[in-house]
């Protein structure tokens, strides 16, 4: 059986999502991971997006990362979403 990246991890788990109503972040929140306030950040966009999915306009999604079975869920941004694991817990606050 063919193991998947991270990548493709992380597009199942948004592929999930997209079928379950989440919580919206909080409105004055910050991305998890690199402490950046909503403000200051870009949102998701379509094309050309390192994304799949239709998150058009969102600050921050939250993503789901495992590590060695620890799920970890956290909020992320665009600049942080697309991290991989090992860049992720370099960057993580
Ligand atoms: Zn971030």
């Amino acid at each position: 059986m063919k193991k998947k990246s991270t990548k493709e991890k992380i597009l199942d788990a948004l592929e999930d999502k997209k079928k379950i109503s989440i919580n919206p972040p909080p409105r004055d929140g910050k991305c998890e991971v690199c402490g950046k306030n909503v403000k200051d950040l870009k949102p998701f966009g379509k094309e050309g997006d390192p994304l799949v999915g239709n998150f058009d306009g969102a600050l921050l999604v939250k993503t789901y990362r495992d590590f060695a079975g620890w799920i970890s869920a956290s909020w992320e941004c665009r600049d942080c979403i697309i991290l991989n694991d090992k860049d992720y817990l370099k960057k993580v606050k």
